[in-house]
């Protein structure tokens, strides 16, 4: 049995110890209403959210997945009554522009909501954060009408949003996509082709699904250049806002996959669609981004939410177990054996899940943080950092989220395999975090080629200079250093060597993110130690730290040796030889 609790005491640890937000928010005039007490109030209510409303259905909702009928998908029993439970608390619209009925809270908030919310019921979940990427898309390219009309609705949970880019033959790459948008006789457009993969394509949560729909005008240029970006309503919306006629939008059939099964994942056929341009023609590409950055960072939240379920049921799992003896003696002389606990192998497991988990959680805010600066502050280079980190976000932390899945299914042994215990769906669930959203080898790609080569590492240095080694214990600061030289070593190695050895960037970027993640993790390891007190929570903070710097922070050597290389050694063999 999945069981959740919110990891409530680290939530306030990161907030009012770490990052001392409430200093921070008092300077941005956005936030400075926002007390501690709003804060923990808003913490606390989400997390009953996630306990109690969201995790009771994630086993159920796997077990009964959704099914089509006719065009028509049903979600999973219960899944109706948690979306309006969701919607009605507000959630969907907590980082919403508040000039249209959204809450205004800042991302940093918003990210620890969004790990409960994903550590609860990723499947359900998906609903949600679908709904909040299309709103954020909406508000940041839409015309004053587009926003009065769909915002309200979406924050408030009454319509959902989708996303409409992946065709059959058309996945990373979206320059060739085929769906076609004619300009229509009533100056909007009409919208045909079929899209596959569709993340809540169509389900009966909702009483109207916003589709935002990639598609190329008859005149467009090729490539990527040639994509715009259209709003596509499930029900077509009169002037007043109310829903009537239904649009050429229908779902064709469900995908069956690995995982998040009670997430409704569509084929979508438009068929001469009533669709409403969003942005500038041939344009559509960079406003689905803003989309796709939000679903970015929070797809690295899916995974790091998931390595919190995982660190909970393989502890629990831990101490019951009894098998074999601890190699300091028997620490449970009065039974057959002694706990999986006093096993060191099994320590490091829940260790090196434990140090994963809380220092992505204290990457992620980071990030967060960023996002809020650019925003709400204008500070340029907080969005420059917000803007490198993001495929960081995304693959390091789905991809750590992923490893703790299984490594808490390894402590769970053979019970871990099987599906009464719920471990082996955390890994089923986690799996896609590493594939959507752009594949993890693209947001690497997207980290060497966009961030890094653009403009020669010079804004990772920034932020390795920002970062004040005095202000952390002097047994991390040598190794640290070393990870930081490490790192820029690479990044010198990369742009010097780029221009005469062009597959470099493909053969080593993926080496290359998890090089900057584990040293990134380094220096919030190092700032937690610092910062955590003499109690219990402050002592095993501590003994995780020393942890990340023995056994997870090393990786970071064999990293940076295979960074610096040819890319020989991944093209040389032929292609018939593989
Ligand atoms: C459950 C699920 C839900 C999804 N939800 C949505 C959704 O809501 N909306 C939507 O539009 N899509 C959605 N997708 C699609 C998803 O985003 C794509 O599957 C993903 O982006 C990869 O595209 P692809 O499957 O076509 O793989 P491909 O693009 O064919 O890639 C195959 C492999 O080749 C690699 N590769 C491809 N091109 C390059 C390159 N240029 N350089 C280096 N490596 C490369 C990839 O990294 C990958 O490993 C969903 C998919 C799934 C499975």
């Amino acid at each position: 049995m999945l069981e959740y609790r919110p990891p409530e005491q680290d939530f306030e640890f990161l907030l009012f110890e770490l990052f001392k937000v409430q200093e921070q928010w008092a300077d941005i005039p956005a936030f400075a209403d926002i007390s501690e007490d709003i804060t923990r109030a808003v913490l606390s209510e989400g997390g009953r959210m996630a306990a109690e409303v969201m995790a009771p259905l994630n086993q159920s909702g796997d077990e009964e997945g959704c099914t089509w009928l006719d065009g028509e998908v049903s979600t999973p029993p219960g899944f109706k009554a948690a979306y309006d439970e969701i919607a009605g608390g507000g959630w969907l619209g907590l980082s919403g522009n508040p000039d249209y009925e959204g809450q205004g809270m800042p991302k940093l908030l918003g990210c620890l909501l969004e790990e409960m919310f994903w550590g609860a019921n990723s499947s359900l979940y998906l609903y949600g954060t679908l709904t909040t990427g299309a709103s954020i898309c909406i508000d940041n390219h839409g015309t004053e009408q587009q926003k009065a009309t769909y915002l309200p609705k979406l924050y408030s949970g009454q319509w959902s949003g989708a996303m409409g880019l992946t065709e059959s033959h058309a996945g990373t790459d979206l320059g060739i996509i085929r769906s076609r948008a004619v300009p229509a006789a009533d100056g909007g457009y009409r919208i045909s082709g079929t899209k596959i993969f569709i993340t809540s394509g169509e389900h009966d949560l909702t009483e109207n699904v916003v589709h935002l729909v990639l598609a190329k005008l008859p005149d467009a240029p090729a490539g990527s250049k040639g994509i715009s970006l259209f709003i596509v309503p499930k029900f077509l919306v009169d002037e007043q806002g109310k829903v009537g006629e239904r649009n050429g939008v229908v779902s064709g059939s469900l995908e069956h996959k690995m995982g998040i099964r009670g997430s409704a994942t569509s084929v979508m056929n438009f068929d001469e669609a009533q669709g409403f341009i969003i942005g500038e023609p041939n344009r559509g590409l960079a406003c689905m981004f803003t989309m796709m950055n939000y679903e970015r960072l929070s797809v690295g939240l899916q995974g790091l939410g998931a390595g919190e379920l995982a660190y909970q049921q393989a502890v629990r799992y831990a101490r019951e177990r009894l098998q074999g003896r601890s190699p300091t003696g028997p620490k449970n002389p009065d039974r057959d054996a002694d706990s999986l606990l006093v096993h060191p192998d099994v320590r490091r497991m829940l260790l090196t899940i434990r140090a994963l988990t809380e220092g992505g959680r204290a990457f992620a805010m980071f990030v967060g943080m960023q996002l809020d600066l650019g925003k709400y502050t204008g500070d340029e280079q907080a969005a420059r950092f917000s803007e490198l980190l993001t495929p960081i976000a995304k693959a390091f932390l789905s991809d750590r989220g992923f490893e703790c899945a299984v490594m808490a299914q390894q402590v769970f042994g053979g019970h871990g395999y099987i599906r009464e215990w719920g471990v082996e769906q955390i890994v089923r669930d986690t799996r896609i975090a590493q594939i959507y959203e752009g594949t993890n080898g693209v947001q690497a790609l997207d980290l060497v080629g966009r961030k890094v080569l653009r403009d020669g590492g010079a804004t990772l240095q920034e932020l390795f200079d920002g970062f004040d080694l005095s202000t952390i214990d002097t047994c991390y600061r040598e190794p640290l250093e070393k990870a930081f030289a490490g790192v820029i070593a690479a990044t010198e190695h990369i742009v010097s060597r780029s221009a005469v050895d062009p597959a470099l960037a493909g053969a080593i970027s993926t080496d290359y993110l998890e090089l900057v993640g584990y040293t990134l993790y380094g220096w919030f390891w190092a700032r937690m130690a610092r910062v955590a007190g003499e109690d219990a929570y402050g002592c095993a903070k501590q003994d995780c730290a020393r942890f990340y710097f023995a056994r997870l922070l090393p990786k970071v050597l064999g990293l940076e040796a295979s960074v610096i290389s040819e890319s020989a050694c991944v093209m040389a063999l032929a292609d018939e030889a593989f």
